[in-house]
């Protein structure tokens, strides 16, 4: 393992993994370490998938500049990198008298944020563009700029692209410590050994607090997690095709009721802080909340299609705005310290944080450059991430002339979201070669349908372990200890 690179970025989720995209385009030798056995496994993966207009955020905040500064970027990102992304608009929904005059404020929020083309609608509209709609709306703020992703696979386009031009990424190493000479960093420890560098990108996620005190950064800053839950429904079930937020309260921009990119529908999230940073249960209580939540904009949902739970843990943390004008608490923090050389430091990137990643990617740049980083352009860079062949998506002479080519295409493996053995193989073999179970789920969106696995998952395990050569035994569901199967019960004869 080389053990020398410019700049190290502790943390692959969609902030990291930008970041190092943004990087990769200048002569830097640069290294991703993960902590998990595969990339965006924290928040990244586990939020509504929104690509904000960025009306909510408070005027004159990071949060709100990020926002929308990023928006219009997604367009040309979702281009180049080839990943799934619609933009629909969205609505937030007033359900009476008084909820139609907070929209008007709303309304204001956003000019001032300089959202463009949003207006609100009558319940009339409102009724006509969602006929599933709360039939006591009043009316709706539609945003048009607003939009929807697969928030892994935009992680993982712009890894691959990193990796397209340089880039290096370790998975299953944790950043321990920092290496200071006087104030200046000069590497970084892990669990595999100490790296030299001159740069460190502290994209931590909820981590993100931890890493800043080890040398001594905002000692009074801290990262709860605050959790949100969410219930998927089976497609087959009534489908929404809008994004609706309810109108937003003190605790946050509400549960909402979505189309996802997969034609789900999703309801979430709430949020609640707890103690543990990594418990990623759902809870009794919590499904209450959405289901009241839900029933709040479409009480014609039913939930009893419900067929997965999840939870995602924002990184909530208590950063004051830098903006002395601005009076808010919780605001993103994106800085090169005064007090060290060679850090720099994201913290407290909740929502909008996945909306946020590109600009929040250029703006490490520019704070690099103002410090005196000399960025020159490689000589070839390519901007392309090419994507892999996704058979549901394709015609059916596409198909044909696709499993001509490799006879593995044609043999369904999971047979709900209709992936293919060829799909599975193309992730091993990809720049992230997919290690674990849910790696593939991720990537391929097998065992995502209503059988949540059940067909496939001992066709996957069988697969893994013949083209990885290891024992199924080893295969793991998102490494660790998350073991599939504890042992052998009969042997085949000649086995
Ligand atoms: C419930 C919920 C809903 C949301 N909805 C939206 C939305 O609709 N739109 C939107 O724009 N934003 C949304 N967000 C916010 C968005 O998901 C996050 O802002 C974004 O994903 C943050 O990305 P990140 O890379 O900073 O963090 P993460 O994705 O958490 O990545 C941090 C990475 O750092 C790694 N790491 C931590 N410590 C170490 C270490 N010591 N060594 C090595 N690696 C380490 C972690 O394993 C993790 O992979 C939502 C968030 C949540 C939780």
């Amino acid at each position: 393992m080389k053990n020398e690179y410019d700049v190290v970025v502790i943390g692959a989720g969609v902030v990291g993994c930008m970041v190092a995209r943004w990087l990769a385009r200048y002569q830097l030798d640069i290294l991703v370490i993960e902590k998990e056995a595969d990339i965006g496994m924290g928040a990244s993966s586990a939020n509504s998938a929104i690509v904000h207009a960025g009306y909510d955020p408070v005027p004159g905040t990071l949060k709100a500049e990020m926002n929308v500064a990023a928006n219009p970027m997604w367009d040309t990102l979702a281009g180049e990198l080839n990943f799934g992304f619609d933009r629909r608009g969205d609505y937030v929904v007033a359900v009476n008298h008084g909820e139609l005059l907070d929209l008007e404020k709303l309304l204001q929020q956003a000019q001032k944020n300089g959202v463009p083309g949003m207006h609100i609608i009558t319940a009339a509209e409102m009724k006509h563009r969602e006929p599933n709609i709360n039939p006591d709306t009043t009316g709706a703020l539609w945003a048009p700029t607003g939009g929807i992703c697969d928030p892994f696979q935009v992680t993982i386009a712009a890894a691959e692209n990193a990796i397209e031009n340089g880039a290096t990424f370790l998975l299953e190493t944790a950043f321990q410590d920092f290496i200071l000479d006087s104030h200046k960093i000069i590497g970084i420890k892990t669990n595999r050994g100490d790296l030299k560098c001159r740069w460190v990108v502290n994209a931590a996620g909820i981590y993100a607090d931890e890493v800043m005190h080890k040398v001594g950064v905002r000692p009074e800053f801290k990262i709860q997690a605050r959790r949100g839950e969410y219930l998927i429904l089976d497609r087959a079930d009534l489908a929404i095709n809008n994004v609706l937020f309810p109108v937003p309260s003190e605790k946050g921009k509400g549960i909402l009721v979505t189309a996802t990119l997969h034609g789900n529908t999703i309801v979430g999230p709430n949020a609640n802080v707890l103690p543990d940073k990594e418990d990623h249960s759902v809870s009794r209580d919590g499904m209450d909340e959405l289901q009241q939540g839900a029933a709040k904009l479409v009480p014609s949902l039913n939930l009893r299609s419900t067929i997965a739970l999840f939870a995602g843990m924002r990184a909530y943390g208590n950063a004051p705005s830098e903006n002395p004008k601005v009076k808010y608490s919780s605001d993103f923090i994106i800085e090169i310290p005064k007090t060290v050389k060679g850090l720099v430091n994201l913290g407290g990137i909740e929502s909008p944080g996945l909306t946020a990643a590109p600009a929040i990617a250029q703006r490490v740049v520019d704070l690099m450059k103002d410090a005196g980083e000399k960025f020159v352009e490689r000589k070839v860079w390519c901007p392309i991430r090419p994507s892999r062949p996704h058979f549901r998506e394709m015609n059916q002479e596409e198909q044909i002339k696709l499993v001509k080519k490799d006879p593995g295409y044609g043999r369904i493996i999971c047979r709900c979201e209709n992936v293919t053995e060829g799909e599975i193989i193309a992730e091993m073999h990809a720049p992230i070669p997919a290690r674990t179970y849910d790696a593939f789920k991720r990537r391929t969106w097998l065992g995502t349908g209503r059988c949540l696995g059940g067909f496939d998952m001992p066709r996957v395990v069988d697969i893994m372990s013949k083209e990885m050569n290891v024992s199924p035994l080893e295969i793991t569901k998102k490494g660790g200890s998350s073991l599939f199967l504890t042992g052998i019960t009969k042997i085949q004869e000649g086995g």
